[in-house]
């Protein structure tokens, strides 16, 4: 089926709209025709080619891991959605190994075979242009195209009253950030969290804390624009900590730091800070991303002292079960996650990718 994608076709090269062939379903997979397609920073780190895949089917490449879209049609074997349903897609994982029949699959233990192997699990490819084979699979969707070729695992069927194209980033960028509150933390009515980095992610922990209830949040970045969005969207204090030691005034807004707080840039100074902040019995998040190997230096005194340091995958989220839920808050207005989108044309990607970069922008998402 001829196809129309964005293709990487060297390391830090731009996006170029190319017609491609997609292969047919396998009997687990499922075509979907993208409506919309998020911009998440994971898929410019592949552009980059810092991400785990085998660096021999990195490129040429197409990425993109936050699409939505309408079913075309599915694989003999699949049972989960039919053609015309509304998905949102997420990520993929293997629904075999003892992480996934625990029910933790954002922590599959073969991950990256199934989301960063430039292929499906067995190896074989999906798109080609001509005779050239074209890397996709990304995250199991590789959405920055008009049709996707995804697994049953990691499309969730979501409500047709709800517009399709504002749901692209729950796949990953919203439902990470709102569920490291919601989920991993489980922040309740009157605590306090600090959130570093309002980014997409750190912008969507804001939101879901203000479901939560929380009672003191506190936005901490160092562009001014993203700082005012965090107000709107509840923040109840934000701190420029490009102009004030944020470890410091939180502590003396929270009366000795805050019940939570979470990490969503990674960089260890800010990790640093996030730790410290805490006050006894204190929990962080580490949501940001760094490259493998990257490390900190933390007090041991400070942790032993009841301090939690927690890793989040995904917002530690079941995406069938959660996505549905944010959806639902957002339907109600309660969640109105719409506000950090800017929408783009699909041939305007690289200009989006500029934005993004340049902090113009805090969500954008394209257009088929
Ligand atoms: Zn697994
Ligand atoms: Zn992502």
């Amino acid at each position: 089926m001829e196809i129309k994608a964005a293709v990487v076709f060297e390391q830090s090269g731009e996006f170029s709209i190319e017609a491609l062939e997609l292969s047919e379903p396998n009997d687990d997979e499922v075509l979907v025709r993208i409506v919309s397609a998020g911009i998440c920073h994971t898929d410019l780190v592949a552009r980059e080619m810092h991400l785990p895949i085998p660096p021999e089917r990195a490129m040429p490449g197409v990425f993109g891991h936050e699409g939505a879209g309408v079913v075309e049609k599915v694989g003999a074997r699949v049972t989960k959605v039919k053609p015309g349903d509304h998905v949102v897609l997420a990520w993929d994982y293997c629904g075999t190994c003892t992480s996934c029949k625990a029910g933790n699959v954002l922590y599959c233990l073969n991950f990256f075979l199934h989301n960063f192997h430039g292929a499906r699990p067995d190896g074989t490819t999906t798109l080609r242009k001509g005779d050239q084979v074209i890397y996709g699979n990304f995250f199991s969707q590789s959405s920055f195209a008009n049709i996707a070729l995804a697994n049953e695992r990691n499309v969730v069927k979501v409500r047709q009253d709800v517009a399709l194209e504002v749901l692209a980033p729950l796949g990953c960028g919203v439902m990470t950030g709102a569920g490291a509150v919601i989920n991993a933390l489980q922040a309740s009515a009157g605590t306090s969290i600090a959130v570093f980095g309002v980014g997409p992610v750190g912008m969507s922990a804001v939101l879901a804390a203000v479901v939560c209830g929380c009672t003191t949040i506190i936005a901490v970045d160092v562009v001014a624009d993203r700082l005012k969005k965090a107000k709107e969207f509840g923040a109840t204090h934000t701190i420029n900590a490009s102009k004030v030691d944020p470890v410091e005034a939180i502590r003396d807004m929270t009366g000795g730091g805050p019940n939570f707080s979470l990490e969503c840039v990674g960089n260890p100074a800010v990790f640093r800070q996030a730790v410290d902040v805490l006050p006894r019995l204190g929990v962080c998040g580490l949501l940001g991303v760094v490259p493998p190997g990257t490390e900190v230096a933390l007090d041991m005194d400070l942790i032993m002292n009841g301090r939690t340091v927690k890793g989040i995958l995904g917002g530690d989220a079941i995406a069938d079960l959660f996505i549905p839920k944010l959806i639902e808050l957002y339907s109600q207005g309660r969640f109105p996650f719409d506000g950090m989108i800017t929408f783009y044309p699909f041939e305007e990607i690289n200009k989006a990718v500029e934005d993004m970069e340049k902090g113009r922008v805090i969500k954008p998402v394209l257009k088929m």
